[in-house]
């Protein structure tokens, strides 16, 4: 079928916002923290119903200690390379937060725990799916709804099934949240950790001083190393955040350690980031140094093939009454990692609003419609993009 008028297709959306606001609560209302693998489960099974009902096929993919993750397929038939939309079942907030602060819309905007940080960025992947069922609007691909189940908390689980779907896929839409103003995201830095862990040599601090070798001295220096490695034109930083050492004052401490945040703009940076961590060497020769850690998700680096998908997506936003702008961000997500692995993504396709992992957490409800409707002509009208290794990427070959 031809592609449906956009006016049309977002005058659809607000005929549907009141149970759409309905289908909201009920999703806040599971509330799906990291570390509750109940919580999440009981979200991903009212989901993989909902999605059922649309007429997607579904796939819950178990997990015996965190969440169980979800697959939703439209139109699983298709011979075409399929589209990922992206998103997390799971939120910051412990179970029962609920209770302060309940689901509630007030002047436009709809409250919630994780109501911004994705539950809102779901509820649109459930509006499209049903667009495509009841307003017959034919993707001409198959769409893979993936949902990972410890974003959070750095998706420890399901990363190789992500893999496994996302290098099939044409393209990556992650339902992130977008910036303030609604901008998506074409640029994210990747985030890493390293522990830094010094030992020395104990000594009595007052009778044999000169023996002792003082790991927390030298755990002082490097700190001033690592600080130094920050270059902000770079767009890298580097955080010693937590440190300690010693085991009491009167004691030469033998051991200091030390945990480092850090983020970079580019994969090269990253790598010669962690190749001068890796060479600190402490300055007195009876202690000893060692770095453990390193890049935890890597960047989405605005690439040509993230430009092109922007554009794509600026054009059909245009057509909704959207200027669509875009923007980048010092964290991470899923996106990050599909972005690495070479497939063209765009970030921050979520509902407008603020207040991600804050207590103001909120998105516009006005926003909804809109949103619901890039989603679904996106995945509509994107064309068939050559998947190019990050490399190919870079040199500008797409
Ligand atoms: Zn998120």
């Amino acid at each position: 079928m031809a592609l449906e008028d956009s006016a049309n297709l977002v005058e659809y959306f607000r005929s549907q916002l009141e149970p759409s606001l309905a289908l909201l609560k009920k999703l806040v209302e599971l509330e799906s923290y990291s570390f509750d693998k109940p919580g999440v489960d009981g979200l991903t099974g009212f989901l993989a119903d909902e999605f059922s009902v649309r007429g997607a096929s579904v796939e819950v993919m178990e997990h015996p200690v965190r969440g169980n993750a979800l697959k939703a397929t439209w139109n699983d038939a298709s011979a075409e390379p399929p589209v990922l939309v992206l998103g997390h079942l799971d939120t910051v907030w412990p179970p029962g937060t609920l209770r302060s602060r309940p689901f509630k819309v007030e002047e436009g905007k709809a409250y919630g725990p994780g109501v911004f940080d994705m539950k809102s960025g779901i509820l649109i992947c459930l509006l499209a799916c049903q667009a495509f069922q009841e307003r017959r609007i034919d993707p001409g691909k198959g769409v893979i709804f993936l949902f990972t189940a410890d974003e959070e908390i750095g998706t420890e689980t399901g990363l190789s099934r992500l893999k496994l779907v996302a290098t099939s896929c044409r393209a990556v839409l992650c339902l992130e949240p977008p910036l303030p103003g609604g901008k998506v995201k074409t640029f994210r830095k990747g985030v890493g950790e390293f522990r830094i862990r010094v030992t020395g040599v104990a000594a009595h601090a007052g009778a044999d001083h000169e023996k002792g070798a003082n790991a927390i001295l030298e755990l002082s220096k490097l700190v001033l190393q690592l600080q130094a490695l920050t270059d902000y034109q770079r767009g890298v930083t580097v955080n010693v955040g937590k440190i300690r050492g010693g085991s009491a004052v009167n004691v030469v401490p033998a051991d200091a350690e030390a945990e480092v945040d850090f983020r970079v703009s580019t994969v090269s940076d990253g790598d010669r980031l962690e190749q001068r961590v890796r060479g600190l060497r402490a300055s007195d020769p009876r202690c000893a140094v060692l770095v453990e850690g390193g890049l935890r998700r890597p960047p989405l680096e605005r690439t040509p093939a993230v430009v092109e998908l922007y554009q794509k997506a600026r054009g059909v936003a245009f057509s909704l009454g959207l200027d669509l702008g875009e923007g980048g961000t010092g964290g991470a997500s899923d996106g990050s990692f599909t972005a690495a692995w070479g497939i063209p993504t765009l970030d921050g396709l979520g509902v407008e609003g603020d207040g991600a992992h804050a207590l103001h957490e909120h998105i516009l409800v006005d926003d909804i419609p809109r949103r619901a409707a890039l989603l679904a002509r996106l995945t509509q009208t994107l064309p068939p993009i050559q998947t190019v290794t990050l490399a190919d990427a870079r040199k500008g070959t797409t």
